[in-house]
């Protein structure tokens, strides 16, 4: 279901390295997508793994993991299932600091569809539905996440695998709702933008003095997207969604 070459192979590789350096066992992980290629990616992973509706990723989710706090929830999609369709659902998983992981593969095009625009399209873009060039703006996911008070946001590239690989792993270390975007290139839809050899280019790492404990200097460094930075922008510890029930559970029994 994937085409020879689409950056998502980098993604099942990464993911499943992740899984063997925490040696966490594929009964305890649970991989829930939307639709979309990139939502594909339950079937490429020897786990317990549902393919939702489009867009609802994230609801199904945090379902889960209230369900069975056990289990390791791993949400994937991609651009347009996440800041399109599903959209509204990410600031609400953010803010509540939802114990999962959420990995968006973005390539800028929808790409299950045949090519059209999606959110994070560059200006200048040719696609079916941007015959004359898109004009709209692209979303700034980091700048979202990060607005959105997402309490782990990392960016990585799947041409630089080994770095994706490490990026995932910190993502499902961390304690609360850390976010993974992922820049991979559509090679079949996309030939003039976001290609590998463009990318190759275009991305760097983190500067080694960036501080991941300030937001401001996080928001600073997602606005450059002329050079899209690699690694963690932005991680702190708060109590997540599941810390809250537990505690309005506690409060409930004690009746105050
Ligand atoms: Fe990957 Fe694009 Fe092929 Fe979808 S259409 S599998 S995003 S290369």
């Amino acid at each position: 279901t994937w085409c020879p070459g689409c950056g998502y192979f980098s993604m099942a590789e990464g993911f499943t390295v992740a899984l063997k350096r925490h040696s966490i066992a594929p009964e305890d992980v649970v991989v829930v997508s939307g639709i979309g290629c990139a939502s594909r990616f339950p079937f490429f992973v020897n786990a317990y793994g549902f393919h939702t509706l489009h867009g609802r990723v994230l609801p199904v989710a945090t379902g889960v993991k209230q369900a069975n706090d056990a289990l390791n929830v791993v949400a994937v999609g991609g651009d347009g299932d996440a800041f399109a369709i599903g959209g509204g659902h990410i600031p609400h998983a953010a803010r509540r600091n939802v114990d999962i992981t959420y990995l968006v593969f973005d390539n800028g095009v929808y790409g299950l569809t045949k090519g059209q625009t999606s959110p994070t399209s560059v200006l200048g873009f040719k696609t079916p539905t941007s015959p004359y060039e898109n004009g709209d703006q692209p979303l700034n996911p980091l700048m979202m996440l990060l607005a959105y008070r997402a309490s782990f946001v990392a960016q990585a590239y799947a041409g630089h695998s080994h770095h994706l690989t490490d990026m995932i792993a910190e993502a499902m270390a961390h304690r609360g709702f850390s976010y993974v975007h992922i820049l991979s290139p559509c090679v079949t839809f996309d030939k003039t933008t976001r290609t590998y050899s463009n990318l190759d280019m275009l991305v760097r790492d983190l500067p080694k003095d960036h501080d991941a404990s300030s937001l401001t200097a996080a928001m600073a460094e997602a606005t450059k997207t002329d050079h899209p930075p690699l690694g963690v922008l932005y991680r702190e510890q708060r109590p997540t969604l599941g810390d809250v029930m537990a505690e309005t559970i506690r409060k409930a029994k004690a009746g105050s």
